[in-house]
This record gives C-alpha cells, structure tokens and sequence, in this order.
C-alpha cells in the first residue's frame, strides 16, 4: 500500500502542484551552471528578441553564429526596419521560416514609428507586434524588464509536465495557455527573467527532449513525480503529428561555365520571395529535360543525373531528383511572360541571393555553400 499510497501524493496534476517550491532551486542552480551565451551578455531586449526568434527551430550551437553576424550588420532596431528585404533574407539563409525575419522587420518599423525606436516596456504591447507570441513577449519581458511574466515553450512544458506527472497533451494551445495563466502568480518580482531562462537552461541542458535526462543533475530531482516512479519515458503526452503532404519534383542545375541560372519564388506562399533553382513538378526523365531546356532556347551539351534527396517543411516534404545540364550560353534563355530568371556567378549567389536551405544538397553538387557556410 505505502508506494501506491505515495503515487498518489507525488502525482497531482499541473493545477494541483505546488508550482511555487520550484523556483528557488531553479535560479540558485541556474546561477551556478548557466551557459555563457552571446545572447546572455546584456539585457537589451532587441538582442534578445533576434535571439529567441533565431532559437526557434534551431539549435544553440548554430544560432551563434548567425546571431553575430546579423548583429553586426543591424545592430539597432532602426538598422533591421531600413535593411533591404533581399539582403535581410539573405541573412537569414540557412535558419528557414523566413517569415519570422519578415514579421521581425514589420514588428521593427512599428517600434520607429510608434514606440521612437525602443522596444515598449509592456508585456502586453510586446505581444501586440507581428511575429511575437506568448512565449516572446514573456522572454523579452521578463529578461529585459524583469515585468513578471512567464515564457513557455516546448520544454518548459517537457519539464513541468514530468516534474507533475500530468499528463495533457502538449502540442495542443489550450495546455499552453493553462500552463502559462498558472505560472503567473509565482512569477518571481525583480528575478523573473532569470526564473524563465532557469526554466529554459533545466529544459536544454537537464531535462533533455531526446535521450536519458539528467535527474542526478537536476535541482528538481527530489521533487519529480516522473523521476520517483521512473515515468518520465510516458511524458509529455504528444498528440500524433499530421501526415506530411509528399511533394515530388525534379531540380534542374543549369549553367554554362561560371553562370547559374536562378529565379525568385512566388512573393506569397512556401518560402515566398526566395530564390531557388529552376525545378518542374513531379519526377522527369533525362529527354523530359533536355526537351525543357530546348525549348528556352538554350543548348544542352552535358546532361548528368544527380542523386535524389529529400526535404521535410512542417507539413510538407519534397522529394527531389535533379540534373546538372551544362549549356553553351545562359544568355540565349528565352524569358516567358512573369518569368524572372537569373544568370548569375555563383560567387554571387554566395554572397547576395537567398537560397533556401531545400535546396542545399542540389547546391552542393555546384560548389555553392548555402547559409553561415556561404556568407562573407
Ligand atoms: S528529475 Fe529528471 S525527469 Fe524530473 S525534471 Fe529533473 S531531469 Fe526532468
């Protein structure tokens, strides 16, 4: 009786935990093992809202260096609203959901134009700016204001549903919501934003979403329902993801010595206003192909079929074959009505055009570095 006896006070749902008794352990440990981040240096919230929109989707030890780099070219708020829009997906090739550099830069001309340059020192007109969510506007918030509001995430959610043992569904919006209105009021004053990157640190470097968590490092080792029962391989409870949509299509690298054609994507949509290769829906045959390039005028002198590769969206995946086609003269491409092609050296496209990173085995073939790899 007295371990099922213990289940029972040990496994209380989210609402019902005491979430209070776990912020002193989580600053005191987040004080001495935090990690020395780019990001960590300052409180301006402009460093670190590229931050945490960078770190969406990515991980840290890539972040870095993009980070840098893109303060270096914009290091205001005033610098991102006034970059080009090209140049501006240009620095962000490689980290994707372009969208995210496009509502920051919507969110930065708003903060010129209405709040004189400086990001507004309210939770709620943070989370009134295009791109900027819940989780955003309580990290900026928090971090840089210390206004008490909580920032969560993926793995905060990980960890506070093993520390409780509760079991709702993390992927959906409303545990989001339930979770965030219950951390509110144990919002530490004056330490907020430490608590949330505790949170945050415990989540990337503890409590791991892949692979055994550390428990024996952990400052809630103690007080973890999911390590006491030797649950935690049962949380969080995920919903099972959508199928993916299967998208197949057929790259096509066209080039005459140093010259590549290239064009711009659609303006709305996946990876809207990008540059890409010239690619045909479906898989085509080596004749299809070189039938394609004939009729733009041009003359193929070398045609090698390339190995296939694969790209997964959200809710997307391509599944891609591709050709290398060496032409005698890119200039004779026969441009059709809303066509936008390209001709470009490649050493260009390093340097100036954004290329998703869908495309990057297809470029590798061509010598071209997509990303951090290719820029300066
Ligand atoms: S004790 Fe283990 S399972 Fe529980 S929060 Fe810490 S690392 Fe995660």
């Amino acid at each position: 009786m007295r371990p099922q006896l213990f289940y029972v006070i040990i496994a209380v749902m989210l609402e019902d935990y005491k979430l209070e008794k776990l912020v002193t352990p989580a600053i005191a440990w987040y004080e001495e093992h935090k990690r020395d981040l780019p990001w960590r240096k300052d409180k301006n919230p402009y460093h670190i809202w590229v931050s945490e929109i960078m770190l969406q989707q990515t991980r840290v030890e890539a972040v870095k260096g993009y980070y840098e780099r893109f303060l270096h070219r914009l290091p205001t708020i005033k610098a991102l609203a006034e970059c080009p829009e090209d140049e501006l997906l240009k620095l962000w090739e490689g980290l994707g959901y372009y969208n995210r550099v496009r509502n920051m830069q919507k969110a930065a001309k708003i903060i010129m134009e209405e709040y004189e340059g400086s990001m507004p020192k309210d939770y709620d007109l943070i989370l009134s700016l295009p791109g900027i969510g819940a989780y955003t506007a309580g990290a900026i918030s928090s971090i840089a204001y210390d206004i008490p509001s909580p920032a969560v995430d993926g793995n905060v959610l990980r960890i506070l549903c093993r520390v409780t043992e509760d079991d709702s569904d993390i992927k959906k919006e409303a545990v989001k919501k339930k979770v965030t209105n219950l951390l509110f009021p144990i919002m530490p004053e004056d330490v907020s934003g430490t608590f949330n990157q505790a949170l945050m640190e415990i989540g990337a470097t503890v409590c791991v979403p892949n692979g055994e968590p550390l428990c024996k490092k952990c400052p809630w080792e103690k007080m973890c329902g999911a390590y006491h029962h030797k649950t935690i391989d049962q949380y969080p409870k995920k919903s099972k993801p959508l199928q993916r949509k299967i998208e197949e299509k057929t790259i096509l690298l066209i080039m005459d010595g140093n010259r590549i054609l290239i064009e711009k994507r659609p303006n709305k949509g996946l990876l809207a206003g990008l540059y890409q290769f010239p690619n045909m829906e479906g898989y085509e045959s080596r004749e299809t192909v070189v039938s394609f390039a004939r009729k733009k005028g041009l003359d193929p002198l070398y045609v090698e079929e390339l190995p296939d590769a694969k790209h997964i969206f959200s809710h997307i995946e391509w599944k891609m074959k591709g050709y290398l086609i060496k032409v005698s003269d890119l200039s004779l491409y026969e441009v059709e009505k809303n066509e936008a092609p390209v001709l470009i050296e490649k050493e260009k496209i390093q340097s100036e055009y954004a290329i998703p990173a869908a495309f990057e085995k297809y470029a590798s073939y061509v010598n071209l570095s997509l990303g951090k790899k290719g820029f300066m």
